[in-house]
């Protein structure tokens, strides 16, 4: 599977690239907020990254 690229703008939406944004939950960070959560896993769920939806 091709990994996400940091330098694309972040499926979640936020304007960012993806490693300024969702990358490091993805990662293993945690969100602070019930938001973050529920962004981090719409990106994940757009990137393919089926592992961190589980
Ligand atoms: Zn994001």
């Amino acid at each position: 599977m091709a990994k996400p690229s940091p330098n694309l703008p972040c499926p979640c939406g936020s304007g960012l690239k993806y490693k300024k944004c969702c990358q490091k939950y993805h990662k293993g960070a945690l969100p602070s907020t019930a938001l973050l959560l529920m962004k981090s896993r719409y990106s994940a769920y757009a990137l393919g990254l089926a592992d961190y939806i589980m």
